[in-house]
């Protein structure tokens, strides 16, 4: 029998994706290679999502704790799940003993949260965790995300203080509405000179996580290492009610 058309299209959208990426990164002299895109299946179910694997797609970006926790232990071992939502600290140990192959929490934003991570990480005897700091680069009031001004602190509380994370870079969604100006793409690499400084470290060292699906090229050419799409690889998502946009 041949393949549903949702999850025909969803392959074929990722080759396309794929392909997009690569032109971009070579559009800015960069190396393909060092461009990932995260697969963002939030609210897709494990069948459509393992179509996207079986196509060969390993990297994949849930931002719902309840939700990753539900779908991971269905799909393969070696998919690396990438954590895109906001993520409560008493929900930490949850999510880390549900998902041994947690390749990166891109979303820590207080040092609470690293604390708490880094002591789960300990407990558990896991090996350790990469992680992002999330920027709020929009300049609009919001609760997630740390002000570009408070970058620098925070990722060197992370790397000082907590010897089970391992800091790899900067992510941002853009505006509160999920959009991204060019701004905001500028601020996030903006904050990166500046924690490379103060760190020491070499902007290699140093991940930028910013575009979706309306923006990844854009955001690539402006310096970025990790693209999390959704809707243009698996289609537009259908919400809960209750859930809003995020
Ligand atoms: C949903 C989501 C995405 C993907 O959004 P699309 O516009 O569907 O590509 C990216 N990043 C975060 C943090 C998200 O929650």
């Amino acid at each position: 029998m041949s393949a549903p058309a949702t999850e025909s299209a969803a392959e074929a959208a990722l080759r396309s994706v794929l392909h997009r990426a690569r032109q971009a990164a070579e559009r800015s002299g960069r190396s393909p290679d060092r461009v990932r895109v995260v697969a963002v299946s939030k609210t897709k179910p494990s069948d459509v999502i393992r179509h996207v694997y079986n196509a060969g797609h390993r990297c994949f970006g849930e931002n719902y704790v309840q939700e990753i926790i539900e779908k991971a232990p269905q799909l393969p071992e070696d998919i690396e799940w990438h954590f895109i939502g906001h993520l409560q600290s008493n929900k930490v140990k949850s999510l880390l003993a549900a998902v041994p192959n947690l390749e990166m929490v891109e979303t820590v934003d207080d040092e609470k949260l690293a604390d708490r991570l880094d002591r789960v990480v300990a407990n558990l005897g896991r090996k350790p965790l990469k992680v992002l700091v999330q920027v709020n680069t929009s300049g609009e009031e919001s609760k997630y995300g740390v002000d570009p001004s408070g970058c620098v602190d925070l990722a060197k509380h992370i790397k000082l203080r907590c010897p089970n994370l391992v800091f790899s870079g900067l992510m941002t969604i853009g505006m509160l509405d999920y959009s991204s100006t060019p701004e905001n793409f500028k601020t996030l690499s903006n904050c990166r000179g500046e924690v490379c400084e103060a760190l020491g470290i070499p902007e290699e060292q140093c991940e930028l996580s910013m575009g979706m699906s309306s923006d990844f090229e854009q955001a690539i050419e402006m310096g970025s290492t990790n693209v999390r799409i959704g809707s243009t690889i698996f289609g537009p998502r259908e919400y809960p009610k209750k859930d809003g946009i995020q």
